[in-house]
This record gives structure tokens, sequence and C-alpha cells, in this order.
């Protein structure tokens, strides 16, 4: 089994290989869920800085575990219960997983002053999966509306999970209707510039399609611990 440290090198010469103006704007989500802190270690002494987490409470403990490296940005990816919203706008610097006006109006009223306003993505159910967090794509301009009015958010962009594809067309198809959807609202938005579609299983093909943040964990960290 390779390390933590061979798998991250060899996700970054993948993208320096890639070496268009596109693969360097690429950011890693080392997604840590069920990940024990040694591990993240070995990830941010591999110059990762961005971590994502899926449960609360596992994740706050880290959080705090790691206080003391300053560099490192935490993203919540998990399905957001109201209950849970504060604990997230006081621990987390960017919101993968919002998809309704009433978890950004709590993550708003709950995200100290002192902090930076709390980067927010709106998840998109791209394809209609009733298993799945998101809003249809149809959703988004009125959702972009309310963000607009929230002082403590700011909207980056979007996020999907995409149904796991064999067929090479129809993942096409996918990545390319959420890669339409990110530049239609992007022109009219300079903070909305971030498309965070691709995992361990099609990352590669979701950078091709115009993805400029991927969410990685099995092949980075290894399976997770159930
Ligand atoms: C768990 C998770 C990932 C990482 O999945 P892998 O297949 O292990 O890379 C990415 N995004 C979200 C939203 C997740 O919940």
């Amino acid at each position: 089994m390779s390390s933590v440290k061979e798998n991250i090198n060899n996700i970054l010469n993948y993208l320096t290989k890639l070496q268009t103006k596109k693969s360097k704007e690429v950011r890693i989500i080392a997604v840590s869920k069920k990940q024990p802190v040694e591990k993240i270690s070995e990830a941010i002494e591999s110059g990762l800085v961005n971590f994502g987490e899926s449960y609360v409470q596992e994740a706050v403990k880290k959080i705090i575990h790691f206080s003391h490296v300053k560099q490192i940005c935490w993203h919540f990816l998990g399905p957001i219960q109201s209950n849970k919203t504060k604990l997230i706008a006081e621990h987390f610097d960017w919101v993968q997983s919002v998809d309704r006006i009433k978890i950004l109006e709590k993550l708003n009223h709950h995200r100290p002053n002192h902090l930076a306003p709390l980067n927010v993505l709106i998840q998109i159910n791209i394809n209609d999966e009733a298993s799945k967090s998101g809003i249809h794509k149809e959703e988004l301009s009125k959702l972009i509306e309310n963000v607009q009015k929230y002082r403590n958010l700011k909207l980056r962009g979007i996020m999907a999970i995409p149904r796991r594809e064999n067929n090479p067309r129809e993942q096409a198809y996918t990545f390319e209707s959420l890669f339409n959807l990110f530049e239609t609202h992007r022109k009219n938005n300079p903070d909305f510039n971030i498309l965070s579609m691709g995992m361990s299983n099609d990352w590669e093909k979701a950078i091709h399609f115009g993805s400029n943040m991927v969410r990685i964990g099995t092949s980075i960290f290894g399976e997770r611990d159930s």
C-alpha cells in the first residue's frame, strides 16, 4: 500500500504534467473524514492545506487539534442539519453542501463577526438522485439572489457529486452541464469562481471538463474507518 505522501505526490505530478494555466488553478481538497490525525499530519507535511470533513463533531475535534497550523482551510462537505449550523459557522472556512435558504440564513446568523465571511458553495443534485442532497440546477438563480443579502457569507460557486458513471458519454454530459451552469453564473459575479467536482474515482476527468476544485479522500488516505 502506498503512503499518503506518495499518493499526494502522484496527484501533484499529474497536475504539473497537465502544464496548462487551468491545472495551476486546481485546488485539491484532501477529504479526511473518518481518517486519523496522523494521516492529516502527513498530508500537511506534503504541502496540502485544504481539508474536507463531513461529520461535525468529528471535524471540530480535528480542527481544534490542528488550530496551531494557521494555513489550513477546513471545508464542510456533509449534509447540514440546522442544529449544526452554529458549530459549522464557528469552525469552518468553507461550506460546500448548502442547499436551502434556511441553512444560509442560519450560517450567516452564527458566523462570528471577527472571522472573514464564510465561503459558500451551493450543492447541485445534478442527476436528481433521491439519495443525495442538493438543489435542481433550475433553482440556482433564486438561491443566488438570496445569498447576496447575507453579509457574513461569500458565495463562491457550486459543488456536485455526480453519479458514478461507467458510460463515458453520460459522464461527459453530466460534467458539461455542471460546467455550463457554473459559467453562466460566473459571468455576473467575480467571487463566484469555484466549480467543485471530482472525487477519487473521477477527478482527472472532472478537471478535463473544467473543474477547479477536486475533493479526494480514498486516493490520498486509503480506505476510511467504518
Ligand atoms: C467522502 C466525500 C468525498 C471523497 O470521496 P472519495 O471517493 O474517498 O475520494 C468527496 N466529496 C464529498 C462530498 C464526500 O462526502
